[in-house]
This record gives C-alpha cells, sequence and structure tokens, in this order.
C-alpha cells in the first residue's frame, strides 16, 4: 500500500493566491453580489443555526478570535485577529483563515485564507444592511476610515445597492489616497475629502471602518442628518466603539446577534436592554426596516459567525471543477480506521 493511499482523505485548500485569482475569475463585483446573497440565503434560515457569541481572547494591543457555527449540516468557524497597531508596524490590522466542515462525519471540507474574505463578505454584509435599510434612490455614500476594508465596501454598495459616488476621509490622507488610487477606473465617482463633515456632504450613507483600540468619536450626532443610513463597521470589540452615543440613542439600531453585538457593537455604551432589531427579521420580512425618510438607521455591525459560514460555503461551491485550490494531506485517514499506529509505522 502506497503512503498515500494509507492516508488519502484530502482537504481542497484556498491558499491567498488562489483567493485572489478565483476572486478575478468571477469578478470583483460579482463575487461581493453572490456573498450578500449567501448571506441573505443563511440570515432567511437564522433559526436553523447554532449561535453563540464569539471567543475573544483579548490583549492590550488587540484580539484574536474564534468564530464557530453550524446549521446541522455543515459546520465553520473562522479564526480572527484584531490589532489596530499592526497597521504601523507594516501588518494587517485583521487577518484570518477559516474551515469548513460536514457535520456528518466531522471530517473538514475546505481549508481557506479568509484575509481577502472577510473584507469581500464584511463589504457584502455592508450592502445587505445597506439594501434593506437606506433611503430608496441613495446614490451616495461617505466612507470614513480608508484602510484595509475601505474598497470593498465602496464596491459592494455599487454592485448591491446602485451607489455611484465615494466620498472618502481617513485621518491619514495617504489612506485617502490610496483608496482613491485603488477604486480610480472602477465605475465610481470618487471624491477625495479633508474633513469628516466634508465627506458627509450630500451622503444618504455613511460607512465608518476606522481602527483604534479604544471609544472614538468618529461621528457626533451634529454630522448626521436625518434619513441617513450608517454603517459602523470598525467598532467591533468591547472598548472599541466609532459614534457619540447621541447617535445610538437618535438612530434605530439594527444587529447581527444581539449577545454579541452588546458586548462588542456601538450599542455597548447603552443600557443593556437598548433596543435593536435583528437584521434577519428585517431580510425575512418579519419585521419593517425603514420606518420613515426622516429616520436615522444604523447597522451596528461587528461580524457574525453565520456571514463567515456563508463565505466558506460559496468558495467550497465555486472552487470546484477550476484550479484555484490544491488538496492538502491534513487528515489522517488510514484505511483501517482502527489502524492508525498501524499507518504511523508502515511509513517509517
Ligand atoms: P486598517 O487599519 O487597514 O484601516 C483603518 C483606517 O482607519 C486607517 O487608514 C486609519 O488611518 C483610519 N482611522 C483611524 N482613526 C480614524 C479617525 N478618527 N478618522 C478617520 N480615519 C481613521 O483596518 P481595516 O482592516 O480597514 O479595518 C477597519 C476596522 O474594521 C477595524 O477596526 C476592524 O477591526 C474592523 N472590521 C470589522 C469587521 C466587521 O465585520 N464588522 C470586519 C473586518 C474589520
Amino acid at each position: 500500500m502506497s503512503l498515500k493511499a494509507s492516508h488519502r482523505a484530502m482537504v481542497p485548500f484556498v491558499s491567498v493566491d488562489n483567493m485572489m485569482r478565483l476572486v478575478h475569475h468571477i469578478g470583483i463585483e460579482t463575487f461581493i453580489a453572490d456573498l450578500a446573497q449567501a448571506i441573505e440565503e443563511d440570515f432567511a434560515k437564522w433559526e436553523q443555526f447554532d449561535k453563540t457569541p464569539r471567543v475573544g481572547s483579548h490583549s492590550d494591543v488587540g484580539v484574536i478570535e474564534l468564530m464557530p457555527t453550524s446549521d446541522g449540516v455543515l459546520y465553520g468557524f473562522k479564526y480572527v485577529n484584531g490589532h489596530p497597531k499592526n497597521m504601523g508596524e507594516g501588518l494587517q490590522t485583521v487577518t484570518a483563515f477559516g474551515v469548513l466542515s460536514d457535520v456528518y462525519s466531522g471530517y473538514p471540507k475546505l481549508f481557506t485564507e479568509m484575509t481577502l474574505l472577510t473584507a469581500l463578505r464584511t463589504a457584502a454584509m455592508s450592502a445587505v444592511a445597506t439594501k434593506h435599510l437606506a433611503a430608496p434612490g441613495a446614490h451616495t455614500m461617505a466612507m470614513i476610515g480608508n484602510g484595509a476594508q475601505s474598497e470593498f465596501q465602496c464596491l459592494a454598495v455599487k454592485a448591491v445597492c446602485g451607489v455611484q459616488t465615494v466620498r472618502l476621509y481617513d485621518i491619514d490622507p495617504a489612506a485617502t489616497a490610496k483608496c482613491a488610487r485603488n477604486l480610480a477606473g472602477l465605475g465610481l465617482n470618487v471624491v477625495q475629502c479633508e474633513t469628516p463633515e466634508e465627506a458627509i456632504e450630500g451622503a444618504q450613507i455613511i460607512t465608518t471602518a476606522t481602527a483604534d483600540k479604544d471609544m472614538q468619536t468618529i461621528l457626533t450626532d451634529n454630522m448626521v442628518g436625518a434619513g441617513v443610513h450608517i454603517n459602523a463597521i470598525g467598532g467591533d470589540c468591547p472598548g472599541k466603539t466609532e459614534l457619540h452615543r447621541d447617535i445610538v440613542a437618535r438612530a434605530s439600531v439594527f444587529v447581527e446577534y444581539p449577545p454579541q453585538t452588546r458586548i462588542e457593537g456601538e450599542i455597548q455604551q447603552m443600557d443593556p436592554d437598548h433596543p435593536v432589531t435583528e437584521l434577519w427579521q428585517v431580510i425575512t420580512g418579519q419585521t419593517k426596516g425603514r420606518k420613515s425618510a426622516d429616520e436615522v438607521t444604523l447597522f451596528d455591525g461587528v461580524g457574525f459567525a453565520i456571514e463567515d459560514f456563508s463565505a466558506l460555503r460559496y468558495v467550497h461551491d465555486r472552487i470546484k471543477d477550476t484550479p484555484y485550490y490544491i488538496d492538502l494531506d491534513l487528515i489522517a485517514d488510514p484505511d483501517d480506521p482502527r489502524d492508525l499506529f498501524g499507518m504511523l509505522k508502515r511509513a517509517k
């Protein structure tokens, strides 16, 4: 028996290179729009999922988290970090990888990079929220925080919501210039702004994706006009928020999974029973999203495991019959399941 044949359960592995090839093969906007659809499908069967707030290991400089969930057929988890100080050291603030498994056998079906995939799915999630909550006809978005997530966020609202103009602002003008450069020629009207006030001028949608391990006030109450929709995605840890609490108090707040968002989201600033609406109920039509033209809607997005599950199952489906993965020898699987030791002995 060959060594190979004695442990032949191969697991498809999508490297960063292959993820980039897959995204370009599908098209960035199509990929994000497909992810938005996958997220909507999974949010529509919300009650079937095993749900738990993510398990975070916090340090003074960042957090390392595990994000598991299952729909009873598939199980997925993501390993992800959040280290705002990393950027200053030439490292990513957020990196990730993930696994999708078969619940029946417990065997992994996919092992993949998820740093790019997290940016894509976070953008798809904001687009889903924007589609369901922003004022009809919204065409301009202010993008505050022009780091790693920002271009994905801009393209997602273009692809899913028809946004035509993005107004960029970052405390670091080099980040804004990078974002504008990357978005050039992709069909968006891109405006670089020098202050957050300038960025929100004429915007019906405001997305904040800043990184700081602190309670920040990226937006103050007087900056948010009637009818605006906000995606606040940068506040996603205890002690890390982006909005003044008066905005949160005034807005209708929509969340992914309340037990997690109450710990990590903008609403950590509020009373523990501050009213929120779960986005899945809006997606299924059980609850209305925006109720009036004047209402300020806030998607207090922290990133929930089901979004990663959607992304994992989408990638698993899309790599079939493509060269965009390699088989990884990850699982010891002897022909005689009881003879694990024999497999090791024969390999000598
Ligand atoms: P990044 O470090 O690449 O970019 C953050 C940008 O914010 C930087 O360019 C920085 O200059 C800017 N910034 C910091 N303070 C600012 C301020 N006061 N005003 C304007 N700009 C400011 O980080 P990233 O990977 O783009 O992630 C952004 C945030 O989104 C992080 O906090 C991250 O944890 C969070 N995130 C959330 C989700 C989610 O699902 N909700 C997913 C991924 C990342």
